[in-house]
């Protein structure tokens, strides 16, 4: 059954941005009738499982019901190395011995994005790689065939967002995360994916390498942001809006919810002032409009 999904890094607990965030994709895929799955992205070494256990409980605490088991990325390197294994056979693959500095010094084309890799190792002859071998252990690139691919989102609309030959397993060996969201999504039947607008940017590579995969596509929501009031965009470090703090500060999960669905411009219905309403997530789906909700950048 087609899904949306919330997929959260365990590297700090969730703050207010991400559990509004959250609640959203859980009232988009349910008021379409999809399944909503869960998903710890747990490839960095920053990542600890009793974060991921807090933002679980967090999560259920909200009142999110998800389908199946949670999936965890540290779990899933063979995925992950059959997809690489998978590009590698179609020539989409070539092994990259850049540090970051020559990335940032190389000269590059007037119409590359900034930050997008200039293709400085995608060339090397045999011997030149043999050679560099030696004395690095490469990264792996996609050998990509476009600058740009199409995405569509539901409140962006369709754009066309940068592709470069972005990293698939880095140096270290950890698969990247633009490769394992892909998998994913693909392996949790997952066609409609709901995240922060910061991730707009890379949702090109992700659709244009889920093509290259042969995966359906999916449908994006990414959501403005929510801000702290100096207007800065909610971080790790902001600590009081962001697990007991917070729940605490809205006295309790109830209060945090009607805060986050007063943000959905949908006061009147639903949660109204009465925070002692006990009214459940799943309750809310069924007052969940497409067409009256709107989300803007919230200021906390
Ligand atoms: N794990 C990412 C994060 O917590 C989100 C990735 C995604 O939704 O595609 O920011």
């Amino acid at each position: 059954m087609s899904a949306g999904r919330y997929a959260p890094s365990p590297s700090a607990d969730l703050h207010l941005g991400n559990l509004r965030t959250a609640v959203v994709a859980y009232l988009a895929a349910r008021r379409d009738g999809l399944a909503f799955r869960l998903r710890v992205e747990d490839l960095d070494q920053r990542c600890r499982p009793e974060i991921a256990q807090r933002q679980l409980a967090d999560l259920r605490r909200l009142g999110l019901n998800w389908d199946g088991p949670v999936m965890y990325q540290s779990e899933r390197q063979d995925a992950y190395r059959q997809a690489i294994t998978h590009l590698r056979a179609e020539g989409l693959v070539y092994e990259c011995f850049c540090s970051r500095r020559d990335i940032i010094e190389a000269p590059r084309a007037p119409h590359q994005p900034p930050g997008a890799y200039p293709g400085t190792c995608r060339c090397l002859t045999r011997t030149q790689r043999e050679a560099r071998r030696a004395s690095k252990v490469p990264s792996l690139r996609l050998r990509s065939q476009v600058d740009g691919f199409a995405v569509v989102d539901r409140l962006v609309g369709v754009s066309r967002q940068p592709v470069d030959d972005f990293v698939l397993r880095r140096a270290d060996g950890a698969f990247a995360y633009n490769l394992a969201v892909v998998v994913d999504d693909a392996a949790q039947a997952v066609t409609q994916v709901t995240r922060g607008d910061d991730l707009l940017t890379s949702a090109g590579r992700q659709s244009y390498l889920g093509s290259l995969l042969g995966l359906p596509p999916v449908e994006y929501l990414h959501l403005p942001l929510v801000l702290g009031a100096h207007g800065q965009r909610l971080s790790k470090r902001d600590k009081a809006l962001a697990g007991k703090p917070l729940f605490d500060s809205y006295g309790g999960p109830a209060g945090v919810l009607q805060a986050i669905w007063q943000s959905l411009g949908l006061a009147e219905s639903g949660l109204g002032a009465q925070v002692e309403a006990e009214i459940t997530l799943d309750e809310l789906v069924e007052q969940f409009d497409w067409e009256r909700w709107s989300i803007g950048v919230w200021t906390v």
